[in-house]
């Protein structure tokens, strides 16, 4: 797997410096071919949110095919595109399969809802990574920021929205692939990440399911996973002797419950991260139905009304198969000629849709962290 990584990246950097040099259709070629690595990288991946990543990655490649098909040249997407690769260049090959660098462009209008959490995030993240010199005795920037919250209302999403902000290299780490594949060489690989991110800096290292690598199971712990926590640790403290680096560690975590207090002590900021409320879920509504075409039926005020329990990911499902409708018409009847499209999509599709997609957080989940975050977290 690591090879077809490696071959991932080779045919990445190769097809980037083609369309930086303006030869953009040889770089069509190699856009694809990365893509298609990683596609069939993400189907050998057994690690579901290393698979979304690399699936995500691919779509910005075959993205920026269509682009250059549509004449667009080199635009600001492929700074996007770009940026990360050479990064690479510096990153450990022994971090690959592990951690992904991104430079995105998501901004605080993707995120519904979540206000206090933005706030938050600016205060404690942005503005410092912004302007640094103003940040400094006691306006010292926090180094450590946990999410917490059930899955699915946006952790992720704030961290992506926070790097493109700041225009921060972000380092997209799986915990859960750290702890399985690191093993053995785990505290040099956790020290070479955070060298990594202060070269590339500024930097957001974000931690998905920061509690597989930082739990309280002390008891069952073997000496690797132990060190890596450890070593975890210690460079967290490092960040914080050295504010002047602007590196910022976001963890996330769905079972904050099992974090060991030793390491939510060093998450100095703990912002809870809730299910959407009405309003939040209206907003949410809007943002994944851009650019599709609603019949005059469809009440957004209403759709939030009905989906008291969703979470932001449960409302792009709901979205996204409710906009599938009129395309299953129109493609039910045979391929259509012409330029023959889709009809807008109507009340009865999200109907439909409701039926299909339930809430997945359950109330009793949704009193566990409230409990947690009254104990520990920020509001
Ligand atoms: P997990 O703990 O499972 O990783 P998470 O809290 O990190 O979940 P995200 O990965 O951020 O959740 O959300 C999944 C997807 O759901 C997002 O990519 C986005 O499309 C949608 N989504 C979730 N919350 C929101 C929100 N507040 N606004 C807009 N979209 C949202």
């Amino acid at each position: 797997m690591e090879a077809l990584y490696k071959e991932v990246l080779r045919e990445a950097r190769k097809a980037v410096s083609l369309d930086k040099a303006g030869r953009s259709k040889e770089a069509v070629e190699h856009y694809m071919r990365a893509a298609s690595l990683l596609v069939e990288l993400s189907k050998m991946t057994p690690e579901p949110r290393l698979r979304r990543i690399y699936a995500e990655k691919a779509e910005t490649y075959i993205t920026r095919c269509e682009q250059i098909r549509e004449g667009l040249g080199a635009t600001e997407a492929l700074e996007a595109i770009s940026a990360p690769e050479e990064v690479l260049k510096e990153l450990p090959p022994e971090l690959a399969g592990a951690v992904l660098i991104e430079r995105p462009e998501t901004t605080w209008d993707d995120v519904g809802g979540l206000s206090t959490a933005k706030e938050l995030l600016k205060e404690a993240v942005v503005w410092p990574l912004l302007r640094p010199e103003l940040f400094k005795g006691p306006r010292e920037p926090w180094k450590g920021i946990l999410l917490f919250g059930p899955p699915g209302c946006g952790k992720t999403l704030l961290a992506r929205a926070v790097a493109g902000q700041c225009k921060a290299t972000f380092f997209n780490v799986s915990a859960a692939a750290i702890m399985s594949k690191w093993l053995g060489e785990s505290e040099k690989n956790v020290r070479l990440l955070f060298e990594a991110a202060r070269k590339a800096a500024p930097s957001v290292i974000f931690i998905d399911e920061v509690d597989s690598l930082l739990s309280t199971r002390a008891a069952d712990e073997i000496g690797g996973e132990r060190r890596v926590k450890t070593q975890f640790l210690v460079e967290l403290d490092g960040l914080r002797s050295k504010p002047g680096e602007n590196v910022v560690v976001i963890g996330a975590t769905n079972r904050p419950w099992d974090l060991d207090p030793a390491m939510v002590r060093r998450f100095e900021r703990r912002i809870f991260v809730p299910l959407p409320d009405r309003e939040a879920r209206e907003e949410i509504f809007r943002i994944h139905l851009r650019g599709v075409e609603l019949d005059p039926d469809v009440d957004v005020g209403e759709l939030a009304e009905l989906t008291v329990g969703y979470t932001g990911s449960d409302i792009r499902l709901l979205c996204r198969e409710a906009a599938m409708e009129p395309i299953r018409e129109l493609m039910g009847e045979g391929l259509p000629e012409g330029d023959v499209g889709p009809r807008p999509v109507s009340k009865t599709d999200f109907v439909k849709a409701l039926r299909r997609i339930k809430p997945v957080v359950k109330p009793s989940d949704v009193r566990r962290y409230l409990e947690w975050a009254k104990r520990y977290g920020e509001i």
